[in-house]
């Protein structure tokens, strides 16, 4: 590990005017930070330790309705907040499944849909060619170990996948990230904050350097919401295939559905053109639902060792509605 600088932040404006400096970090949970800086991944010279800021700390109701979570909440806090269970348990459930008990006590709202790739040629000890880690070497997942790789949205670059789970229940959402910066923040929707690999794998999200997460927000409760998990064993295990499906459901028929893929591409994938068709169809209508999903898997591409992961995502997102739609409201 590289010799670093600490600071501790006891404002916001303290934060953000500290990450001017050029090669600078936030400190959250640091349970991802601190592994990136021991593998070499990362060699920030300044750590900035956010977790003074009280604004970041808390969940309250917005006035318009939705839900603001700060990004400082730890996951387990976030899971089990009233609110979250009860009006988004796509949300509760998605984080409840990510890492262990431990970790999401340390572990930050804000943090975890920043984690990057478990590629294990991106996190291996020696260099291996990894556009993302070493841009201009290669991919060696390519050609390579990519049983867990992407399915969707990948280029010749990188083949790698986004391992969030919160961040595919946001995408499912449509929640809000609401960012702080020297020139003033913005608001970026879950579903445009990771970017796909194009001819540019070192870039994961949208976020600019020194570029805070302050919240993320999310609308209308959403009752009827579900997120499954696939994994190789039900416990402290990364997806390799997960599914958002959040419904509104209104005289017996679907009236809205947004459904959300982890682990298939370098985002939260939304099926797009299966929500359309979704939209009037009644949830025991099963030829008409597995029809909609097809649509969205046109543009699948199975790599050489992981066309099984198409399969499963289509049968992952049929599961996810039929239990959403089965989900009794508050
Ligand atoms: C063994 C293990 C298993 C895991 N399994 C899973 C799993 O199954 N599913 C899953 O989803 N996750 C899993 N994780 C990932 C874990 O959930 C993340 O490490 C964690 O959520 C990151 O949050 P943090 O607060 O510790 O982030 P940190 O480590 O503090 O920060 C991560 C990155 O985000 C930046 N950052 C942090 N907060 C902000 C902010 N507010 N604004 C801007 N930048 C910020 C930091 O600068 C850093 O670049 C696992 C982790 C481990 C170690
Ligand atoms: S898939 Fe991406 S992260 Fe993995 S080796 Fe290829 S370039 Fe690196």
């Amino acid at each position: 590990m590289e010799r670093f600088g600490y600071a501790r932040a006891a404002t916001l404006d303290q934060a953000i005017a500290a990450a001017v400096e050029p090669n600078t970090a936030f400190l959250a949970g640091g349970t991802e930070l601190l592994n990136w800086m021991r593998l070499g991944i990362a060699a920030p010279e300044r750590v900035i330790d956010i977790n003074g800021l009280e604004p970041l700390q808390s969940i309250a109701p917005l006035p318009e309705g939705g839900l603001r979570i700060g990004a400082l909440v730890r996951l387990n806090d976030a899971a089990q907040h009233e609110s979250v269970m009860r009006d988004y348990p796509v949300l509760s459930q998605a984080i409840l499944k990510a890492a262990s008990a431990q970790l999401r006590n340390l572990a930050t709202i804000g943090g975890n849909p920043l984690q990057k790739t478990r590629c294990p040629y991106f996190r291996a000890e020696e260099q291996l060619p990894c556009n993302k880690r070493h841009p201009g070497s290669g991919c060696s997942a390519l050609h390579g170990i990519n049983d867990k790789h992407a399915i969707f949205g990948w280029s010749e670059a990188c083949v790698a996948t986004q391992p969030s789970d919160p961040a595919v229940a946001l995408a499912a959402l449509d929640a809000t990230y609401v960012t702080a910066a020297r020139d003033g923040g913005r608001r970026v929707p879950a579903t445009e904050l990771h970017t796909l690999p194009g001819d540019q794998p070192e870039l994961d999200t949208v976020l600019r350097p020194g570029e805070l997460i302050t919240a993320i927000e999310l609308s209308q409760p959403s009752p009827h919401s579900v997120y499954l998990k696939l994994r190789e064993r039900e416990s402290y295990e990364y997806a390799i295939v997960s599914a958002a499906a959040v419904l509104e459901l209104a005289n017996g028929v679907i009236r809205r559905a947004r459904i959300a893929l982890g682990s298939v591409a370098h985002r939260p994938w939304r099926l797009s053109a299966a929500e359309s068709r979704l939209a009037g169809l009644s949830p025991s209508d099963s030829d008409g639902i597995r029809a909609a999903i097809e649509l969205s898997f046109a543009e699948a591409r199975s790599l050489s060792h992981n066309a099984y992961k198409i399969p499963l995502a289509k049968n992952a997102a049929l599961r996810a509605l039929a239990l959403a739609a089965k989900m009794s409201p508050p």
